[in-house]
């Protein structure tokens, strides 16, 4: 692509088969929201109106009875959080995340306790929230989360992500009936999640999606649910919020990109997707040590992911070699590798311009032919890797 920004600021031109990760821009903007986002940034306008009309397409959507838009699905678990605290007590909201009452609790799952990029009760605590872990890693029973809640107790977390537990655990309907029961709101993260409608229907009182991820909005929070309970959350603006806040060009490009989301060709996109994985299969299968899968999304997303299985005595490179080997290489490839240690890494075929599904299979033969052609096994010590993780953040900006 000649009109490449990335090269002028002498960026990688990398490509993502990762997914929509914060690391890498999140997601391809919709052309409908990169309009409105140009259409509105020279013009002034009512921000609290702008976010009022939000609202209506918010609701519209997620058949909450309301919404708005704030900086990222972080930023709106911590604002859920601190409207269950503070109410519509505007003092109380200058004062987060200092809090003049102890009915501040906030219930989460232990299994559902994980990192987005941040850890997940950060996001509770910046908001005065007291994390209280319910259960067990890899259990919770309704006792646990019965005899959890208290007088104390301001809210109760869900999270939906692949990175939970996915076993053991209460799911969303039992959350809410033992939370409901003793009239405290749910807040979910859904994050991640195509379907926005479901979490509210299951009786969440607000949900939280990000606009970056499969909406293709600029980089936002949308939350939604129950009218009053968002009016907290919005009204924290004056207080936290004002550290996560969207602009116009966020508000507005949200608004376009969930408009856009209804009339979206969601099956053309499937169709599409389908093809790359057709694709990728058809230059891994009968590879030695190389076993690619086609797989359905862990959270019921209606799409699929490749697991691409590595055996490095036959392959002559181990997994995270494999990927560290494509994200060097040119153009650079990154893949999903979050469970590398399994001896696998997915291929994500959802953030892929026109053409670039042919340069990924042919980056992923011409590595493999590399490594078969080797003499040695490349396995570099997972230990090593692990050890390195973070020296390039740390030595950042350098
Ligand atoms: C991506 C993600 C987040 C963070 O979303 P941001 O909008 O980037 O803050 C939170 N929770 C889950 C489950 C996620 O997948």
């Amino acid at each position: 692509m000649s009109d490449d920004i990335r090269s002028a600021l002498g960026l990688r031109p990398v490509i993502n088969v990762s997914g929509t990760m914060t690391s890498l821009g999140a997601s391809i903007v919709v052309p409908e929201a990169i309009a409105a986002i140009s259409a509105i940034l020279p013009q002034f306008v009512e921000v609290n109106d702008l976010q009022r009309k939000a609202s209506a397409i918010i609701a519209r959507l997620t058949g909450g009875e309301a919404g708005f838009v704030t900086a990222s699905c972080s930023a709106g678990i911590s604002l859920a959080v601190a409207a269950t605290i503070t109410g519509n007590d505007l003092l109380a909201i200058e004062k987060l995340p200092d809090v003049s009452t102890d009915k501040n609790e906030v219930l989460v799952q232990m299994g559902h306790v994980v990192s987005y990029g941040a850890p997940v009760d950060q996001a509770i605590r910046i908001a005065g929230g007291k994390v209280v872990f319910v259960g067990q890693a890899t259990s919770t029973h309704r006792y646990h989360m019965e005899n959890a809640i208290t007088d104390r107790t301001a809210a109760a977390v869900f999270v939906v992500s692949h990175h939970v537990v996915d076993y053991g655990l209460l799911n969303l309907i039992e959350f809410v009936e033992i939370a409901h029961a003793k009239d405290v709101p749910v807040i979910v993260d859904a994050a991640s999640e195509y379907d926005l409608r479901i979490f509210l229907e299951q009786g969440a009182d607000i949900a939280i999606y990000s606009g970056h991820k499969f909406l293709g909005g600029p980089t936002s929070g949308i939350v939604a649910g129950q009218k009053e309970l968002v009016r907290h959350a919005f009204l924290q603006n004056m207080g936290i919020g004002r550290g996560m806040k969207a602009g116009k060009e966020s508000i507005a490009g949200v608004m376009a990109a969930l408009e856009a989301w209804e009339t979206r060709d969601h099956e053309g996109v499937r169709e599409r997707e389908t093809s790359y994985l057709q694709l990728w299969k058809q230059a891994l299968d009968g590879r030695p040590g190389v076993t690619a899968l086609i797989e359905p999304d862990p959270t019921n997303n209606p799409l699929e992911r490749m697991r691409v299985i590595v055996a490095p005595q036959e392959a002559h490179i181990t997994a995270w070699d494999l990927s560290d080997a494509l994200a060097r290489g040119n153009p650079p490839i990154i893949v999903r590798d979050h469970e590398v240690e399994h001896r696998y890494f997915y291929l994500d075929p959802c953030n892929l311009h026109p053409g670039q599904e042919k340069v990924v299979a042919q980056r992923l033969a011409e590595e493999l032919d590399k490594a078969r052609a080797s003499n040695e096994i490349i396995a570099t010590p997972l230990e090593n890797r692990s050890r390195h993780r973070f020296d390039a953040a740390l030595r950042w900006p350098d």
